[in-house]
């Protein structure tokens, strides 16, 4: 049997043993098939053979990093988001079974799991048991959960993920603004800042670890400093600040007038906002921007962030000696700056 050929409705883990290749679904149903060279499928991959045959990869065996998508769905709408509003308001058709499953068929020895969305809360309860099974299943991966925090303002929620104090489990929860008005404006809901706010109390209350997250955009480009000093008074047991370019796509592509700024605009903004964290006493982290956008002295809080296929460089990267330390651009992003790479020297 060809592995376009498996029984849909079941999520299949490739197996690769020497020259036996079989895949195995989340019931230990095994079945051997003929080769994956046509579809470049790997030992670890899990599948999903949709109804018309076609194969869709949901993790890369080669990575030691995993994503658990819970939802297109999210309940507000961000001005900078990189889904659009048409995409979040089509039917969610991911069940927690199908959740459950997938988890199941992950490797054991993974380094990083992502939980995100959409708004993966949404899924209520059944994210708790997402997150029970997926520490059941891996033995040392840190568990970050991307969301807008809004959910945990309801105390009932958020004290079930006391149990998960003692795991690694992080929440990483957006702020936009150092007050209500802006956040809210950017986050499309009246409200969301007190309810984030709120959110970030209970979690901390429950002794859950929470990064605060900041997408950098036109709009909150002249507050970096009231952020970090709204963290600093408020949360003094954050211990890091991210602060994140924007993936030109979806809602951002749509908003590129009213978010968008060129690295080297952002630049001088992105290093003060380092130092003041610094002053502050967070630690501050850089993603999503090219390398060489930033001063050397700047380099030891930048991360190489984006996900392996959205990566483009421009091609006076090739002669670059950092290209494999740089981040480098998102696939969308690239066609929409002026930005011109200069490779380190
Ligand atoms: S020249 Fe290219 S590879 Fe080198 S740091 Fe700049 S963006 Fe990255």
């Amino acid at each position: 049997m060809k592995a376009d050929q498996l029984r849909s409705g079941t999520l299949w883990k490739i197996i690769i043993h020497e020259n036996d290749i079989s895949a195995q679904n989340s019931d230990g149903e095994r079945v051997a098939i003929d080769g994956t060279d046509a579809l470049d499928l790997s030992h670890g991959d899990i599948i999903e053979v949709l109804t018309d045959n076609r194969v869709v990869r949901l993790h890369n065996g080669k990575s030691s990093s995993a994503l658990i998508y819970i939802t297109n769905q999210c309940n507000s709408n961000c001005i900078m988001c990189p889904d659009s509003e048409t995409a979040r308001q089509k039917q969610n058709t991911i069940t927690k079974q199908f959740l459950l499953d997938y988890v199941s068929l992950l490797p054991s020895d993974l380094l990083h799991i992502d939980i995100t969305g959409g708004e993966p809360t949404l899924l209520k309860e059944g994210l708790v048991e997402v997150i029970a099974s997926t520490f059941k299943v891996v033995e040392t991966a840190e568990v970050q959960v991307l969301t807008n925090g809004r959910s945990f303002a309801d105390e009932k929620y958020t004290m079930q993920f006391e149990p998960f104090s003692k795991n690694r489990l992080y929440i990483e929860i957006p702020i936009h603004a150092g007050e209500g008005k802006l956040h809210d404006k950017i986050a499309g809901i009246r409200g969301a800042f007190d309810q984030t706010c709120k959110g970030i109390k209970l979690l901390q209350r429950y002794k859950i670890p929470v990064g605060i997250r900041v997408v950098v955009q036109k709009l909150n480009i002249w507050h970096l400093t009231d952020i970090i000093d709204m963290i600093a008074n408020h949360y003094p047991n954050i211990m890091y600040i991210d602060f994140l370019g924007l993936e030109v796509m979806g809602n951002a592509f749509k908003n590129k007038d009213d978010v968008w700024i060129e690295f080297d605009d952002v630049k001088h903004f992105l290093e003060n906002a380092v130092e003041h964290c610094l002053y502050r006493g967070i630690e501050p982290r850089l993603f999503n921007y090219p390398l060489c956008l930033f001063e050397k002295k700047y380099w030891y809080c930048y991360k190489n962030s984006i996900t392996d296929h959205k990566i483009r460089y421009m091609d006076a990267c090739e002669t670059c000696p950092m290209i494999n330390r740089c981040g480098g651009f998102f696939s969308t992003t690239i066609h929409n700056t002026t930005f011109q790479a200069r490779p380190i020297k």
